[in-house]
């Protein structure tokens, strides 16, 4: 979609310059860009591995042999294959970047008859990069003339003099239709690499026009320094475009690893190992201003688990050494729903995750401008465990005068400290709930083990109805355990009888599958029944749906999916199984039901769906490991 029409030139790199390249280059300095890296002994250097998920480092380097290696998953080789696969460059992408980097000039062999000449075109990340490293240029050029006057006061009313507006690249787009584009085209890009950048795009006519206009510009990096998108805020009010803009996903950006000013703030990131994600660009400038140079921003998304995996390589986040992540809050919905996002995505990082409100709903670049530096700094300081900021905001939904609402209070909270991953502050919490709530430690306690033991479904609504299929798909493994657990009932009611009574009618999925399961409930239930054709001619009798008439006749006589007799255990799998698969799904509904709710306006409804989420996923936990076989 957007590789083609870039021209990527078929030559050969000679070499003699490959060699070149790998020989000077040093491959510790080119990884660790991207990953901390520490000493691992004997000259070596370990760190988290970019390839895949692990806790603990096994991807080492070793600096001598120039070379890289994971032992636990097996990825190594040179500076150019680690380019390779963590840029997903190709081959000759990542001997040209290697190039730049020692100051080597390629040359190319067009074929073999043909003398080596210097290639005209690169590959196309230099070229994406070589365009908006000419942007920075441009806009920044641009932020001195007479129509950015509204683009230096924006700044200079933030509290930012001209070497921070340096500092940080700002510039601004003039306006114009085509100004960049045209400036770009002489530099000898293309047409296709300015769109493919996302710098500029083709208008109705046919003709390519800017893509940014009449705004503030700042230039988003990768970790490595490189420009690869732009960020441009509003300035004008007859501006009909969204506050802030972004560069589209391209082959260079991609927002959702993307953080503003990860550049300029991974090496304190990892010496200090913490990091601050704050909202805006204005407030890293503000941050790193204040003298808190951890400070990121995701640009123009919420803060997701590839945000996660990016900052927990720089944190070198392991078991041996654990990372700290503050989130800034200054009331703005997204934020917080970001930060207890960080529940869902990645349970190891909760105990690591902090909160940082600030007392007057003031994000960091207001905060520095109204009352200076330190008060960034305290605002940081002051950071509150995720934990207490949820359970804080859960109790606070009730009203704590009344022995009702302590109790429920503690029904609510109850479920949030027994998903605290660190067992050991568990009896912190309950220790701090109990006081928080006014009541004695022991009933608080008993309510966090029952939470952590037995499911609560605690007054989660059934989920809402979804669009089923018309016919049973066997092969699917949900359609499959609820057509066991059908014929569990009809071939061995006695056997099965109270367990299967005891899941709903709403567990089950398919429509066929629902008139059955409501037919063994008119028939009296399966505990009541003792078995045989009779017990299956009442069934059958009590389905009023034709085609659940005719799958009870066929699930009557087919074979149980277990070898030998089935027994309890074989019973409580299928039925632990099948509740399973409902509630993932109901999971699911409340997750995308949370992403939709407002926890500053709705709060009340924000932190009650938060807890049935909470309760539900001990719930789904629970009965994974009933369906893995331990009764
Ligand atoms: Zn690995």
């Amino acid at each position: 979609m957007y590789a083609e029409g870039v021209a990527v030139m078929a030559g050969r790199i000679r070499d003699e310059d490959i060699a070149l390249v790998r020989e000077r280059t040093a491959i510790a300095d080119v990884i660790s860009e991207v990953v901390t890296l520490k000493s691992a002994g004997g000259g070596n250097l370990k760190g988290l591995c970019p390839f895949h998920d692990e806790k603990s480092p096994s991807f080492n380097v070793s600096p001598a042999r120039n070379v890289f290696y994971c032992f636990g998953c097996g990825v190594g080789g040179d500076a150019i294959k680690f380019l390779m696969d963590a840029e997903h460059l190709s081959f000759v992408e990542s001997v040209e970047r290697l190039a730049a980097r020692a100051g080597i000039q390629l040359r190319y062999v067009e074929d073999d008859r043909s003398t080596p000449r210097p290639r005209p075109q690169q590959g196309q990340r230099q070229r994406l990069v070589a365009a908006h490293a000419a942007a920075v240029d441009f806009y920044r050029a641009q932020l001195t003339t007479a129509g950015a006057r509204p683009a230096r006061e924006f700044l200079a009313g933030r509290g930012f003099d001209r070497a921070a507006a340096e500092r940080y690249g700002c510039g601004f787009a003039p306006d114009g239709w085509d100004l960049l584009t045209k400036h770009l085209r002489q530099q000898g890009f293309t047409h296709d690499e300015l769109v493919t950048a996302g710098l500029s795009r083709p208008a109705r006519s046919g003709s390519l026009i800017d893509r940014f206009r009449r705004r503030l510009m700042w230039p988003i990096r990768d970790i490595t320094g490189d420009v690869i998108g732009f960020g441009a805020r509003k300035l004008f009010d007859d501006d009909d475009g969204p506050k802030y803009l972004n560069t589209p996903e391209t082959p260079i950006y991609k927002k959702s690893h993307v953080l503003y000013g990860i550049d300029q703030a991974k090496r304190e990131i990892a010496k200090q190992g913490k990091v601050v994600v704050v909202e805006g660009y204005t407030d890293v400038m503000a941050c790193h201003l204040a003298d808190v140079p951890t400070a990121v921003a995701t640009c123009g998304t919420a803060f997701g688990g590839d945000h996660i995996s990016v900052l927990r390589r720089v944190l070198f986040d392991s078991d041996e050494r654990a990372g700290e992540i503050i989130f800034t809050f200054d009331g703005d919905a997204a934020g917080q729903k970001a930060a207890l996002r960080a529940f869902e995505d990645d349970q190891r990082f909760v105990g690591r995750t902090f909160i940082a409100v600030s007392p007057d709903n003031m994000d960091p670049c207001e905060l520095r401008l109204a009352k200076g530096d330190l008060a960034v700094r305290d605002l940081v300081a002051r950071r509150e465990p995720l934990v207490d900021f949820a359970l804080r905001h859960m109790i606070n939904r009730f009203d704590l005068d009344t022995v009702d609402g302590r109790v429920e209070a503690m029904r609510r909270a109850a479920p949030l400290v027994a998903k605290i991953k660190d067992r050991e502050k568990r009896p912190e919490y309950v220790r701090k709930l109990a006081g928080d709530l006014g009541m004695e430690i022991e009933p608080v306690q008993r309510a966090v083990l029952a939470a952590a033991h037995g499911p609560q479904a605690g007054g989660a609504p059934a989920a809402p109805a979804r669009p089923r299929p018309a016919t049973p798909a066997v092969d699917s493994p949900r359609s499959m355990v609820e057509r066991e657990a059908l014929k569990l009932a009809l071939q061995e009611p006695v056997l099965a009888g109270p367990m299967f009574d005891a899941v709903e009618v709403t567990d089950y999925q398919h429509p066929v599958h629902v008139s059955v399961r409501a037919a063994v409930a008119a028939a009296g239930g399966a505990s009541t029944a003792t078995g045989g054709a009779v017990w299956i001619e009442r069934v059958r009798d009590a389905c009023d749906d034709l085609a659940g008439q005719a799958l009870i006749g066929e699930l009557a006589v087919e074979p149980l999916r277990i070898d030998g007799e089935p027994d309890p255990r074989y019973v409580s799998i299928t039925m632990a199984r099948l509740q399973w698969s409902s509630v993932t799904g109901r999971i699911r509904d409340l997750k995308s039901k949370i992403q939709r709710v407002n926890p500053v306006s709705n709060k009340d409804e924000y932190f009650a769906l938060f807890g049935e989420l909470l309760s539900l996923e001990q719930h789904a936990r629970a009965l994974r490991e009933q369906a893995a076989g331990g009764l």
